[in-house]
């Protein structure tokens, strides 16, 4: 008779874990380089994050859309496009 074991799968993590959210958000007063910068160094942390699909489809539901920040390897703009590209695409 086989042995029965419990195993529990490893729940993934988000990449983010332990960071902090000024990566994320920027502060009111940060100058377009500095945001850029800041936003490129969330995007490559979300690209190897394995929730990052969820996290984003979870970002693009939201009511009301987050303004700010960036989710899922996309900025705010870029969440704003994906949505219209998604409503298109869902009319065709
Ligand atoms: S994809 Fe979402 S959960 Fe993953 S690192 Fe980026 S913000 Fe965090």
């Amino acid at each position: 008779m086989a042995r029965r074991t419990t195993q529990t799968a490893a729940q993934p993590q988000p990449a983010c874990r332990g960071y902090s959210w000024s990566l994320f958000y920027g502060s009111d007063d940060e100058s377009k380089d500095r945001a850029a910068a800041r936003e490129a160094t969330a995007k490559r942390l979300c690209a190897r994050c394995p929730m990052r699909q969820a996290c984003l489809d979870e970002e693009l539901a939201r009511k009301p859309f987050d303004q700010h920040g960036v989710r899922g390897a996309m900025t705010a703009d870029e969440r704003r496009a994906e949505i219209a590209r998604r409503a298109v695409a869902n009319q065709t």
